[in-house]
């Protein structure tokens, strides 16, 4: 089988050819077009500017990908698409790009949820059988869920607030770095003290498996003004002008679109924003062991298999939180598998995947396929996010 995949749920164009065989030689082809540039001035991604750059540039990607995997679209035996959740206009414009591509070629269409893109993805480079116990680290989405096969997941806990890349792309603003923040705090945290700075690991003593990031995040706002404020005070010795400067740094930057107008302004040193994002890593790293170390007990509990964890989404691009992940399972004993970075962040391979399980288990092609802003991988779990806000 050879499927032609379609993600645009966010901020990233994507078109990925696939081909059923060895896990090794899989993607034939992946283009992922970055919108980064489109949205900076803006300090985050804006719906409509992102929906129109995605209906631009999809055919692009499609073609790149064919061309690049030397397939035609009469080699093709299906194709999948991004159906939510997302950003709804984006989302929109790929299900119209796969909808009339279907029309034209008469091949069949799986609508794919972008999570369960991210949460099969450790099986589509990996011999990885199911179930296994997966840990969902995103833009958007934390959650621990068991994965029983291509459309069967259990969710064992998850955050209760923000979602870890969602912190690092804050953590970012507050520290003048571009976005998508992630990798950036990485290269920063990587000749950065971790332990100099202390930051609170919230709900970690707490048991289960949930998880909280909103409190790390605004604990990295407070170390950056008492280190820019103790600065300017060694710099200038002007301490009434200081600490009315001081008021000028709101803590509703955190979730204002203000935040983007710091970056210019943030009168930081160096090492002090690496220290920072050393000390807020290696708290991110921390929380994500401890949880996986519990929900890994919750999930042998309920699944005396052998036992296997897997990481995907985003974050777990970062490889000091991959390393951490994997230390703990090496202790526990449980096979650890992570993707390929570049299949850890937004991709179409995954979304190619995720439909070709699908139709390798006889579910799909999906009759009606309309775009979900909001589609939970596990429907009997309330969604935690927003809940109560
Ligand atoms: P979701 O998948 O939850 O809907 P999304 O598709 O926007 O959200 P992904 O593309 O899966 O998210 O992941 C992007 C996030 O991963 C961003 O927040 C980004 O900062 C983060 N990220 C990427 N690389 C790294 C890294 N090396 N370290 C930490 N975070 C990273
Ligand atoms: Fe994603």
């Amino acid at each position: 089988l050879t499927f032609l995949g379609i993600e645009s749920s966010c901020d990233d164009s994507a078109a990925a050819i696939l081909r059923d065989g060895p896990a090794a030689g899989r993607v034939l082809a992946s283009v992922v077009r970055g919108q980064g540039a489109l949205h900076a001035a803006f300090g985050g991604v804006v719906p409509e500017i992102a929906a129109r750059a995605h209906a631009e540039v999809l055919d692009h990607c499609v073609e790149a990908a064919l061309a690049r995997a030397g397939v035609g679209l009469g080699d093709l035996d299906g194709i999948a698409v991004t159906a939510g959740p997302g950003l709804i206009g984006g989302v929109l414009a790929g299900v119209m790009t796969a909808k009339g591509l279907a029309a034209a070629t008469g091949l069949p269409l799986w609508g794919v949820n972008h999570l369960a893109g991210h949460a099969l993805t450790p099986r589509l480079t990996d011999d990885l059988a199911f179930p296994y116990l997966l840990l969902l680290v995103s833009g958007g989405h934390c959650q621990f869920l068991v994965v029983e096969g291509p459309d069967r997941f259990r969710r064992l806990g998850g955050t209760i607030d923000d979602a870890p890349g969602e912190a690092f792309d804050k953590v970012a603003r507050i520290l003048g770095l571009p976005q998508p923040g992630g990798p950036e705090v990485e290269r920063e945290a990587a000749t950065g003290n971790p332990r100099r700075i202390p930051l609170p690991r919230p709900l970690l003593d707490r048991e289960g498996c949930d998880l909280s990031f909103s409190g790390l995040k605004t604990a990295v706002l407070r170390a950056r003004d008492s280190l820019m404020s103790a600065h300017d005070g060694i710099m200038s010795g002007h301490d009434e002008i200081k600490s009315g400067q001081q008021t000028r740094v709101p803590s509703a930057h955190l979730s204002g679109h203000s935040d983007g107008q710091l970056s210019g302004q943030s009168g930081l040193r160096e090492s002090d924003r690496r220290d920072l994002c050393a000390a807020f890593q290696a708290a991110v790293a921390d929380i994500l062991a401890e949880k996986t170390r519990r929900a890994l007990a919750l999930y042998r509990d309920a699944a005396p298999l052998r036992p296997a964890f897997a990481v995907a989404g985003g974050v777990a691009a970062n490889a000091a939180i991959r390393s951490r992940l994997q230390a703990v399972c090496a202790a526990e004993s449980v096979e650890f598998v992570a993707p390929p970075l570049a299949l850890c962040t937004d991709n179409a391979a995954m979304i190619a995947w995720a439909a070709l399980e699908r139709a390798r288990a006889g579910l799909g092609p999906d009759a009606a396929i309309s775009a979900r802003p909001r589609w939970p991988l596990d429907p009997s779990a309330a969604p935690m996010i927003g809940a109560g806000k």
